[in-house]
């Protein structure tokens, strides 16, 4: 008799590595393949991760796959190693990950063939047509209904996709028609000649990719000093030898612009992965990717676990940026993971930043990384100059000191473009009465409402309750309430008054809501559309706006005072950041600072051209303190309707897990916020120098959490190297 073979099978479900199937009589399965099988009384899509021919439970007790879902393996050998790391790493069951990384279609289980990605839309009868009246006809119904928003694919035409003899049906109809197709058509690469400096780090990083595999390097470059035209030209040289680049770049950093400069610089075949694709073009995308079709593929956080079937180059752009951090769910850093991929796989690796975390910063001083510098802008341009206004003793209400006025009115006269940047959304942070100072809060959250004027309402930044801005004091019917602070809106309609015929342009979440409408927005500024910008830090990253020639940091000490151990690095690199949108061509950019703590040392030193000065100090702050990169942290949270139980079921797990030493467990303390949506807060940071010992406590952890009873009603989590400390 010849032993059973069994599957091992990696499930998105909250525990367990993998479960045993029995594997299908007729065919050989290997890791790699997706199957449907039963799970109590549901059917899941999950991977084979394993074939043996023991498992821990009787053979007569397992159950058979139902369904082989793939012929061949999706993914290799290599993409599953990296998958079983970012699972362990992350304490995350390993069927979770892999969901995780995994475009939806697949994740669902759906055919690794690419889809038709032709768009559909409406056309003037079709808008005519009033989905209620097609009761007969729910498919057409909910396909006409979707396509209200706009052009869709079939596969999002309603929720189950439109099937071809509808879509059909519709055209026929007259109803729908298809969306013009964007042209991809790529010109031959327009190379641009390399300065001295770019050659330099181009040639380092080639020399070395000739000697070794795993390659890491910090490209360190100042704001415009050109770093995209190092990635580009790396990127040509992989091409020409056949292999392809992964470019990761941040949230907002992923525009059509950033899409058409790496098309046109390379002439490479170029697809993008982001959450604002249709679901069947990132389908098509990560398959292109696998079998090689594309030579670069750039993509934001999630792209990390694109498998690729010539891997030359991984690249890491802002690789400072915290939108690499996952805030649910697998919380991984795709800067790590790009990193640990490429040690994994012999691939060099290439972060770049004007800003390196102080994490890359001293792995590059300490000699792990190489350490590539670009001092200079390109072009000779100067970095721009800094001018702290000291904002005490003055009355700005609107949030405009005279100096900045003057600064502003002249730039604009000049016929410049002036960015006011303020990281705050809506008209004001505090609404106070002030007869009996009564003050908005919210219910829901230990924090305050903020006002907005343009939809009159109150809200809550962190739990979204709104509710309509009141004309009069709630508890003593005075008249007038005093907006307190300021909100880009307040800086808005200050503007709006000073300068009235200036073309203006307010760019935050609550004006940008659809994808797209930044894009159509930056093309505004960049055509010279707009001359005055107010926006929140989407305007501080990345973008080249050729005629912006100042910026006004309208609160520098928003930050200054945070309970986060990184406050002080996030607002340099915000500064550093927003002050590099100035001046990026001939003339010299100017950034004028406003604050009531002009003696701070973090903003006497903050200077755009020496942002490396301020992470040496920080580093050795945090070198001092025990934090990281000294040390690695997790946090254990836990959260429920109640305070009790949150807290309890932290000090449970102090109790039943034994401690390690040198490792520090502090805590169970409430969050920063400790009421959040209507449920406590609370959390348990662990600290240690060695992150294996760090791991294991934290497998402790998550095995005592796992097995506690009654845990209904408290959802917690584990964060490893978190990156926002609430
Ligand atoms: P960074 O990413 O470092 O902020 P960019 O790569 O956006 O800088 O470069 C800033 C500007 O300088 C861009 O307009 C870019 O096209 C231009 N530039 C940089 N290097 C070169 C070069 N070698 N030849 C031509 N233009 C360059
Ligand atoms: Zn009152
Ligand atoms: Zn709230």
């Amino acid at each position: 008799m010849t032993a059973a073979t069994i599957l091992q099978v990696a499930l998105p479900v909250p525990r367990g590595e993998s479960y045993d199937y029995l594997a299908p009589a007729d065919q050989v399965l290997g890791p790699g393949q997706r199957v449907r099988v039963p799970f109590g009384s549901r059917r899941l899509t999950g991977m084979v991760v394993g074939v043996v021919t023991e498992s821990a439970v009787p053979v007569s007790r397992l159950r058979p796959v139902l369904e082989v879902l793939d012929d061949a393996p999706l993914v290799d050998a290599d993409w599953l190693e990296l998958l079983r790391f970012a699972a362990r790493y992350y304490q995350t069951p390993l069927g979770l990950a892999i969901a995780t990384a995994l475009p939806g279609r697949l994740r669902r289980g759906r055919g690794a063939r690419p889809v038709s990605t032709r768009r559909w839309q409406l056309t003037a009868s079709g808008r005519a047509q009033s989905p209620d009246e097609l009761g007969r006809a729910p498919r057409q119904a909910a396909a006409l209904a979707a396509l209200q928003s706009g052009p869709l694919p079939a596969a999002e035409m309603g929720p189950e996709g439109c099937p071809s003899p509808v879509i059909r049906a519709l055209r026929d109809k007259g109803w729908i028609e298809e969306a013009g197709a964007e042209a991809t058509a790529s010109a031959p690469p327009a190379s641009s000649d390399l300065t001295p400096e770019q050659t330099q780090a181009v040639e380092t990083v080639a020399t070395q990719i000739r000697q070794a595999g795993f390659v890491p390097c910090l490209l360190d470059g100042v704001t415009g000093s050109g770093k995209t035209e190092v990635y580009l030209e790396l990127a040509r040289r992989q091409l020409a030898a056949g292999r392809q680049s992964l470019l990761l770049v941040p949230e907002i950093g992923l525009t059509p612009q950033m899409i058409r400069r790496v098309r046109d610089g390379t002439g490479a075949r170029v697809v993008a992965l982001h959450s604002g694709l249709a679901e069947g073009e990132r389908h098509n995308a990560w398959l292109a990717a696998r079998d090689g079709s594309a030579d670069i593929v750039l993509g934001t956080r999630s792209a990390v676990f694109v498998p690729l079937a010539r891997p030359g180059l991984i690249i890491v752009d802002e690789e400072h940026d915290g939108s690499f951090k996952q805030q649910d769910g697998m919380r991984y850093h795709a800067r790590d993971l790009a990193v640990r991929r490429a040690q994994m796989s012999s691939l060099p690796v290439l972060l770049g930043s004007a800003t390196p975390s102080l994490e890359t910063l001293n792995n590059a001083q300490s000699g792990r990384y190489t350490h590539l510098g670009l001092g200079e802008r390109f072009g000779g341009v100067q970095m721009p100059r800094v001018r702290i206004v000291d904002l005490r003793g003055q009355r700005c209400p609107d949030g405009l000191s005279n100096q900045l006025i003057a600064s502003v009115s002249e730039q604009l006269r000049a016929g410049n473009q002036v960015l006011l940047f303020l990281n705050r959304r809506g008209y004001s942070p505090v609404i106070l009465c002030g007869a009996c100072g009564w003050s908005a809060h919210c219910q829901r959250c230990d924090a305050r409402l903020i006002s907005h004027r343009r939809s009159h309402s109150l809200r809550c930044h962190h739990c979204g309750h709104q509710r309509p801005l009141p004309a009069q004091c709630p508890d003593c019917q005075a008249p007038e309430l005093i907006p307190l602070g300021q909100g880009t809106e307040r800086v808005e309609a200050r503007a709006a008054a000073l300068w009235p015929d200036v073309a203006r342009l307010r760019l935050d979440r609550d004006v940008l809501q659809r994808r797209g409408e930044l894009e159509a927005a930056l093309a505004r500024i960049e055509n010279g559309e707009v001359q005055l910008l107010i926006g929140t830090q989407m305007l501080a990253k990345g973008h080249d706006f050729p005629k912006l020639t100042l910026v006004g940091i309208v609160d520098a000490d928003q930050g200054l005072y945070g309970q986060d151990f990184r406050a002080a690095e996030h607002l340099a690199q915000l500064v550093t950041q927003v002050a590099g949108r100035a001046g990026r061509r001939a003339q010299r950019g100017e950034v004028i600072l406003q604050t009531h703590n002009p003696d701070h040392p973090l903003l006497r030193e903050m200077d755009p051209g020496r942002y490396g000065r301020v992470a040496a100090s920080l580093l050795a702050e945090r070198r001092a303190m025990g934090w990281p990169p000294f040390t690695r942290l997790a946090l254990v949270r836990a959260e429920a309707p109640q305070p009790g139980p949150a807290e309890q079921a932290l000090a449970e797990v102090l109790a039943s897990v034994p401690g390690a030493p040198e490792l520090d467990r502090l805590g169970p303390v409430p969050a920063v916020m400790e009421r959040r949506g209507g449920r406590y807060q609370f959390q348990l940071l662990l600290r240690c120098n060695n992150w294996r010992r760090l791991q294991a406590q934290l497998s402790l952890i998550r095995q005592h959490l796992e097995q506690r009873p009654s845990a209904r009603q408290i959802r917690w989590s584990i964060d490893v190297d978190p990156q926002f400390m609430d």
